[in-house]
């Protein structure tokens, strides 16, 4: 460690020590021990919008004042720089705290926090390289009014990573604000699940012009379909391939500015792809690490990497994996441009909530080493990992974020990941070696048992540094 270096142990997590450099650059370090700069400087190789250069990087206030280039012996960084990974697909869990005298709402909080917290959530997205993310409303009580919502936002203050709260589509909610609202499809009835083709485009009348994101499986096929056994087969392609349909066929009539969430499908990609030729506004959409990664095929569940996966049984989600045909088409389509975004849907379920048939798996603690096999095994140049990590969440999300976020320029947040792609993330059961325990308080992972090649060695998140294995980000 050099002169004026110091280790604060005292970090969120306890788990990682986070180091801070004591240059007489930082104006004060808060009651939690992170370190707040004024100024600083950062010299690294860096991904930017016409490709990788060396750049010195002179950050105030938590933004990039200046960036000028430097030479290649300059870098003083173990990785390369991107700006900040954004993921718009997360489900934190938390909500606020029922009243004590509603003892069974108090029980459904009390188990939603055992999966996650916003507390946990937010640190295993910094240990990921995430350095915001958004946060699904479909909880026991959903935010689908201003009182809701704000109270909503007090409890996800609690995460070191900044999050956006999407607000609720339901029965009766109206917008208020421009906020990401987020349109649930089930046949089963919850809270926020529309079930009536109906009853949801009588709410979408209401938000007209908003920025809307859609659950689309419909649930008329649902329905229809077999009632019991694998996802794969409760959960049909017609059912994504119906709903986005329709959605679009909404979009258009509505004017909603439409978000297709975890799209599986290569029926469903085209549709909206084809939507795109001619709209005026663009339908994004966005596609998740295990739609990218896993396959079943005949009831076989299969990896990117080829081999089988340690725990099959527990990648089941909605929409389901798909055949591998869509998986590679998938691929291509995010790395062509057909589809915009990746978004984890970072479902974190305890191991015995998933042996009870809950859908979904965690994704935060893996989101940069994922981003590393794009790159390392599947072609993904880094500029286009920018592009569907860091721009275009920024881009759907701006109206959200006070500054401009997602690219490494004058006027930018300084927030940035720093993946090391000479080494690799190995999960093995609920841990990861030379790093600690996930931080996902649901402690599993569907990578576990499988090397990504890369290493998240550093995330900077407004000025604020986090760095891991020993390396001091500087
Ligand atoms: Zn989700």
């Amino acid at each position: 460690m050099g002169a004026g270096e110091r280790i604060v142990a005292n970090s969120p997590s306890g788990r990682f020590v986070q180091k801070i450099v004591q240059s007489g650059l930082y104006t004060h370090v808060d009651d939690r021990g992170l370190g707040i700069m004024a100024t600083d400087t950062i010299t690294c190789k860096a991904v930017l919008a016409d490709g990788i250069g060396v750049v010195r990087l002179a950050i105030k206030a938590g933004v990039i004042a200046s960036l000028v280039e430097a030479e290649e012996t300059a870098a003083t960084l173990p990785g390369l720089l991107f700006p900040g990974f954004a993921d718009i697909h997360v489900h934190a869990r938390e909500y606020p705290r029922p009243s004590d005298a509603d003892t069974q709402a108090l029980t459904r909080w009390e188990a939603a926090c055992r999966k996650e917290t916003f507390a946990t959530a937010g640190r295993a997205a910094i240990n990921g390289g995430a350095t915001l993310f958004a946060a699904m409303p479909n909880d026991d009580l959903p935010p689908d009014t201003p009182e809701a919502y704000s109270r909503k936002t007090v409890v996800a203050s609690a995460s070191d990573c900044p999050v956006i709260l999407y607000a609720a589509v339901t029965a009766s909610s109206e917008p208020w604000a421009d906020l990401p609202y987020k349109v649930y499809l089930d046949d089963r009835p919850s809270a926020c699940a529309f079930a009536s083709w109906t009853d949801l485009e009588t709410a979408l009348t209401r938000y007209r012009g908003c920025r809307v994101f859609f659950h689309a499986e419909d649930p008329l096929v649902l329905n229809r379909a077999a009632s019991d056994g694998p996802r794969w087969r409760t959960r049909p392609p017609e059912a994504e391939i119906s709903a986005v349909a329709r959605i679009l066929d909404l979009t258009h009539h509505l004017g909603l500015k439409s978000h297709i969430c975890h799209v599986s499908t290569r029926q469903a990609v085209t549709l909206i792809d084809e939507y795109n030729r001619t709209a005026s506004a663009r339908v994004t959409c966005e596609a998740t690490p295990h739609h990218l990664f896993f396959s079943v095929d005949k009831g076989k569940v299969f990896s990117g990497t080829g081999a089988a996966p340690e725990r099959p049984d527990l990648l089941e989600c909605n929409p389901p994996l798909r055949p591998e045909s869509d998986r590679r088409f998938l691929l291509d389509a995010l790395k062509s441009g057909m589809v915009d975004v990746l978004a984890s849907d970072h479902a974190p379920h305890t191991l015995t909530d998933k042996d009870n048939g809950a859908p979904g798996m965690p994704h935060l603690d893996t989101l940069g080493p994922f981003a590393g096999w794009l790159m390392q095994e599947c072609g993904f140049l880094p500029t286009r990992i920018v592009s569907v990590l860091s721009s275009a969440p920024a881009r759907i999300m701006q109206a959200d974020l006070g500054i401009p976020h997602g690219a490494i320029e004058p006027g930018f947040a300084a927030s940035f990941t720093l993946l090391g792609l000479d080494g690799s993330t190995l999960v093995h059961g609920s841990r990861i070696p030379g790093r600690g325990t996930l931080e996902t308080r649901c402690g599993w992972s569907p990578f576990s048992g499988i090397a990504l090649p890369a290493v998240v060695r550093g995330t900077i998140i407004d000025g604020k540094k986090y760095s891991f294995l020993g390396v001091v980000v500087k």
